[in-house]
């Protein structure tokens, strides 16, 4: 996969998004007892929602179907599965967006079998509604048209991931590069500005990963 439509999302958004959706929560009337975080995307917004809900109980749950930015896995799996007594305990789920919506099937129908709360519900700062097989009981936005959306917490895994494939798809004719012209090609690509800090951090990574190399202030694409 090449060029993606993405957008990027900064903390500030995240803190708006999240005390929306608490209070979505709020207004209809669901005191959850436990809230669970869907790691890793759901952990912010789970951690924010327990500050604007005054929620104590925060534990968490691993479903991963997203290997890498905008590039799903063959299937979601639950890591480090847990056994826990949740009966009478309301829950609520929470993540970070609904795209394909599998990895949030796999943990609500794992919490049910396993954890067996006396109530479960889902909170998702962002649903894409066109795509997602599953609509949480709560979200803050609805997408209608799927787009990559850069969240701070992934800010430098998805740099380095746009930057790999945008490098080894411009090296078929490109093959030395400064660092103005790396980012501006990301710029071109992307259309999303992360930043110096995060552009020199994942040209370390690329470094490390023997895919560019350093030398004289020009980077040699190795890939
Ligand atoms: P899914 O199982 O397809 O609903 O997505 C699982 C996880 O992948 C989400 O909780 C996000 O952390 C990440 N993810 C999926 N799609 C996107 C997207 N369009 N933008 C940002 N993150 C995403």
């Amino acid at each position: 996969m090449g060029k993606v439509p993405t957008r990027l999302v900064s903390w500030e958004d995240i803190v708006e998004w999240s005390r929306g959706l608490a209070i979505k929560v709020r207004e209809s009337n669901y005191k959850p007892d436990v809230i669970i975080a869907v790691a890793r995307g759901g952990f912010v917004p789970a951690r924010l929602l327990c500050d604007f809900l005054n929620v104590e109980n925060l534990i968490s749950i691993q479903s991963q179907h997203w290997t890498e930015a905008a590039k799903a896995a063959e299937k979601a799996i639950i890591k480090f599965a847990y056994e826990l007594d949740l009966s009478g305990k309301k829950a609520l789920l929470v993540d970070d967006i609904v795209d394909t919506g599998e990895s949030l099937i796999l943990a609500r129908d794992f919490i049910l079998k396993h954890w067996k709360p006396a109530e479960l519900r889902i909170a998702t700062l962002q649903w894409i509604s066109p795509v997602a097989k599953l609509k949480p009981d709560y979200y803050y936005i609805e997408v209608t048209e799927w787009i990559w959306f850069q969240y701070p917490w992934t800010r430098l895994e998805d740099t380095f991931q746009f930057m790999k494939r945008m490098i080894s798809e411009e090296g078929k004719h490109k093959k030395v590069w400064s660092y103005d012209e790396l980012v501006g090609k990301f710029l071109e690509w992307y259309e999303i500005d992360v930043g110096e800090k995060y552009f020199r951090e994942a040209i370390r990574l690329l470094i490390e990963e023997g895919i560019l190399e350093l030398h004289d202030d020009m980077y040699y694409y190795r890939g």
